[in-house]
């Protein structure tokens, strides 16, 4: 039984499963591979001295990206982040009102809405997808949310509920659904916060697709890289229109004056990053059959591991298994630091999940939910390392 086993000898266990199918040595968490034809359109933008805001790389990603996903529309930016604020600014997003998103994501879901001025409210999360608890979130909405001429108030705050943002944790789908209808019953305006999911289906339509507006990062660890950069996708043709010309300064169109309409932002993706983008989607598929084949090994190697159930996708989904997740169990949590201690002491590089965002400095006091569960997977969750070239040459 697990009780009497030492916590020596479960952690051997674990390092050797994940040995088991890596090899011994340095592994990163997470790193990209440049296996295509990213020197050929590098050494394009230098020779052609395009290496800047103009280019034919870009709209050639963005058509990539369209084509790939299934948008109308793709507005590639300088990251994830940026992609994040710009497409929470077009839903309607505004200074003082409140965004709700998971407490359990990366730290740039929550400073996308506080660069608009907005306050983040911090939803739960659910065991079987990891992100936004559905059951929790409409219970709560009903009990602490007021609709006044269509619009959804915080009855404490009194402050607008604008939005709603699911994340796609790891690359796993979360129960969009119910998402969207919870979006119409409250009358939220759905921006995905699709940053790592890239190329993951839920129910054979892939995530970035289903929200007003939705944001994708090519940031270097994520499962296709442009070194830094990321996109907003849209099927609305004004909406595109809206974010192309905002990211680009709002500059109005001109041979050669300078005139601006608005307060735009320098957010446009240069050619150099959508050259490395261009290169690296061609081959996403196979990366994710890569990461998938990745999870089926780990998935043998811990099977007879009792104490630790390695993060599956959800049913009727498809993921990219951007990162692989070990989730500790009532009897194991306790040894995750001696894990995490462990593993990274002998090069192998893993990672707990991030802290909640409630729990950090500048959102200590932000409006939230219950948390129980987003708590628990907090102290329980590890990533392992998880690069798509893994398993190349290994099998
Ligand atoms: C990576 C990431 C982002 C931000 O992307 P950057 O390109 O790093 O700015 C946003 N949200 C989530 C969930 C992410 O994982």
């Amino acid at each position: 039984m697990i009780s009497v086993r030492s916590s020596n000898a479960f952690v051997e266990e674990v390092i050797a499963a994940i040995q088991n199918v890596v090899g011994a040595g340095q592994i990163a968490l997470h790193e990209p591979s440049f296996d295509g034809n990213e020197w050929i359109y590098l050494k394009d933008c230098l020779d052609s001295n395009f290496v800047s805001s103009i280019g034919k790389y870009v709209d050639e990603f963005e058509q990539a990206l369209v084509t790939f996903t299934g948008a109308k529309y793709a507005i590639s930016v300088v990251n994830g982040t940026a992609a994040l604020q710009i497409a929470l600014k077009l839903a309607g997003v505004e200074r003082g009102d409140e965004v709700l998103i998971p407490a359990l994501t990366f730290v740039a879901t929550a400073n996308a809405v506080s660069y608009l001025g907005a306050i983040p409210h911090f939803v739960d999360s659910e065991m079987s997808t990891l992100g936004i608890n559905v059951v929790k979130l409409r219970e709560y909405l009903e009990a602490n949310t007021q609709l006044k001429s269509g619009i959804c108030f915080n009855r404490k705050t009194n402050r607008p509920i604008r939005a709603l943002v699911p994340v796609h944790t790891f690359g796993h789908p979360a129960s969009m659904d119910e998402i969207l209808m919870i979006g119409q019953d409250f009358n939220l305006m759905i921006v995905e916060d699709a940053a790592e999911s890239l190329g993951s289906q839920y129910k054979g339509k892939l995530t970035g697709t289903f929200g007003k507006l939705s944001a994708l990062s090519f940031n270097g660890n994520k499962t296709i890289t442009t070194g830094g950069g990321g996109a907003i996708l849209t099927d609305s043709e004004f909406l595109a229109k809206r974010a192309r010309h905002i990211t680009t300064t709002a500059k109005l169109p001109h041979k050669w004056e300078f005139d601006h309409d608005e307060i735009g932002f320098n957010f446009r993706m240069p050619n150099i990053n959508a050259a490395l983008g261009c290169a690296q989607i061609e081959k996403i598929s196979e990366k994710i059959v890569n990461k998938r084949r990745l999870f089926q090994k780990y998935k043998e190697v811990f099977a007879p591991i009792l104490g630790i159930t390695l993060f599956e996708e959800p049913p009727n989904c498809y993921s990219n298994y951007w990162l692989q997740t070990m989730i500790l169990e009532d009897e194991t949590e306790q040894y995750r630091n001696s894990i995490l201690e462990q593993t990274n002491l002998r090069g192998i590089s893993t990672r707990p999940v991030w802290k909640l965002i409630c729990n950090l400095a500048p959102y200590k006091n932000a409006p939230a939910m219950n948390l129980d569960v987003a708590r628990k997977l907090s102290r329980r969750i590890i990533n392992i390392p998880s690069s798509p070239s893994l398993l190349v040459g290994n099998i």
